[in-house]
């Protein structure tokens, strides 16, 4: 599948995720948009281990925007040329291995979400990360 499907489910999810999320609690309008920020992300991200996907040459662009910034300012470039190393390292990974997995689907969003409840309280953008996720994997034929 391309990216563009692979938005369009994670939108689809959205919208379920959402639906049940206003039927049975409360979500601000802030807590909504960064809770599609994360489910598009992660409905792009199992793609993430095949040099010629989008959200790898997404993250790998804004890897060398942040490390041209960050010495540009004295910062130092540790972490952003970390992650270029790691883009790097994921690509020798199996497509369609271990980021194409329900543990996968379920481990990686979820430290969005420890991250989203120690920030803002709320576990809630890694359900909307799972959905996100588990649209991908539907697509790619693999849950
Ligand atoms: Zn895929």
């Amino acid at each position: 599948m391309n990216y563009r499907a692979h938005l369009a489910a994670g939108t689809v999810s959205f919208f379920v995720v959402l639906f049940l999320a206003v039927r049975y609690g409360d979500i601000g309008f802030f807590l909504a948009v960064l809770s599609y920020s994360v489910c598009m992300f992660f409905s792009l991200f199992p793609d993430v281990d095949t040099r010629r996907s989008k959200i790898h040459r997404l993250l790998l662009h804004v890897s060398i925007v942040l490390t041209g910034i960050s010495l540009l300012l004295g910062f130092g470039a540790v972490p952003s040329v970390f992650m270029i190393l790691w883009l790097v390292a994921i690509t020798k990974l199996k497509h369609r291995g271990f980021l194409h997995s329900f543990t996968a689907a379920v481990s990686l969003p979820s430290v969005v979400g420890l991250i989203s409840y120690y920030t803002f309280g709320t576990f809630l953008p890694a359900v909307f990360g799972f959905a996100g996720y588990f649209s991908h994997l539907l697509l790619d034929g693999k849950a």
